[in-house]
């Protein structure tokens, strides 16, 4: 039998570690041997130190293991990271430096010219920006990225569409759930009968990653695609689960039966390659004139798949739509998961 792949968390006490802890428990090629978070937790048991959100019960396997300080050596093969941006840059490019595999939910280094901002459905060939990044830096480490929680389950839908008919322009407006920012995150009082019209950095993210992941790899860089974003985001008082009212112009002539044909057929590398966390369906086009919706639809493809609705005819753009995405699983955790999952299969771990 062939042995696990051992995997170290960065920030293993979060809401994105938690649902790294709960999507790798039972996997059938990782295995979890080290585990770390700020020096609040430091030599604490993982029971001890985090405040377990989810509704599924904490594995037993994790609750007595020790929580060590974000450092190299950490006892593992590859590192999974969901650290704050406040620290993750430096971190991550310290254990890439070190020799190790590292997959990042954190921002700060996907948009750079030597990271992949993976998603393995749409862009697989952007993996070869690793062999650039090894060289640039000289190192055998390398840093891979998953993008935005929001950005993922837009680009899933937008994807087959713009390989179909082109995309000019995306106007997106997003109502986007509390675990998106963190645990305790946004205050009760702040959230209870009430909606936050201001995400800190997130619009500029969903301006920007949606054109890298959809750009074309050559020559050894990115050429991002064309087509601008327009984002405003909001804070909801949902618990998992953006939502986003999306209306694009396209270059060439669609109907709302082409677009809607391109999205349910919609199928890439890890559907290929059968991949362990991949969804069968990455996109899902409910027909239905009341949904998606989050507490109903999340779950769909065990959070992994973006869950369309309400496509229709435009009277200034194109068409719009309704997207939902699971922030905190295909958003985070499992996107960083499926993505080692690729680098696997491709011979990069
Ligand atoms: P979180 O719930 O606040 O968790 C942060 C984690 O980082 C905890 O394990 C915490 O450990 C650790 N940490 C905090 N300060 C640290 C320090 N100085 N040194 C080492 N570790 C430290 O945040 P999250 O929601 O899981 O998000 C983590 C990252 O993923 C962020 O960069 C976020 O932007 C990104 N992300 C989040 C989502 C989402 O939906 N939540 C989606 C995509 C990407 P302690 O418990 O010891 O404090």
């Amino acid at each position: 039998m062939n042995k696990k792949i051992r995997v170290g968390i960065l920030g293993a006490t979060g809401m994105v570690g938690q649902r790294f802890i709960q999507l790798l428990d039972g996997h059938p090629q990782f295995e979890v041997t080290a585990l770390a978070a700020s020096e609040r937790s430091e030599s604490r048991s993982f029971q001890e130190a985090c405040a377990w959100k989810l509704t599924n019960p904490m594995p037993d396997w994790v609750k007595t293991m020790p929580l060590q300080a974000c450092q190299t050596p950490l006892d593992c093969d590859v590192v999974f990271s969901s650290l704050p941006s406040s620290m993750a840059g430096e971190v991550e490019a310290a254990f890439a430096q070190a020799g190790y595999p590292v997959i990042s939910n954190s921002s700060n280094h996907r948009m750079s010219v030597d990271v992949p901002l993976l998603v393995p459905e749409i862009n697989a060939e952007h993996l070869k920006l690793i062999d650039v990044q090894r060289e640039r830096r000289n190192q055998k480490g390398y840093i891979v990225t998953n993008p935005n929680c929001t950005t993922v389950a837009l680009v899933l839908a937008l994807a087959p569409i713009q390989e179909a008919f082109g995309i000019e322009a995306v106007i997106v407006s997003t109502m986007q759930a509390l675990s998106g920012a963190g645990y305790p995150g946004v205050a009760s009082l702040d959230i209870i009968d009430n909606v936050i019209p201001y995400i800190d950095g997130e619009e500029p993210k969903v301006e920007s990653e949606p054109r890298k992941i959809l750009g074309l790899f050559a020559d050894g860089a990115v050429t991002p695609a064309d087509f601008r974003v327009s984002a405003q985001c909001h804070r909801v008082n949902v618990s998992d689960g953006h939502t986003e009212a999306v209306t694009i112009k396209l270059k060439k002539k669609a109907t709302i039966a082409d677009l809607i044909e391109v999205m349910e057929n919609f199928q890439g590398e890890p559907q290929k390659l059968n991949l362990y966390s991949a969804p069968n369906r990455p996109v899902i086009v409910m027909k239905e004139h009341n949904r998606p919706q989050p507490r109903l639809d999340r779950d769909l493809e065990k959070g992994m798949a973006t869950v369309v609705g309400r496509v229709r005819e435009d009277n200034i753009f194109d068409f719009r739509f309704t997207v939902l995405g699971h922030n905190t699983v295909r958003g985070a955790a499992g996107a960083a998961i499926l993505n080692a999952e690729l680098l696997v299969a491709k011979g990069y771990i």
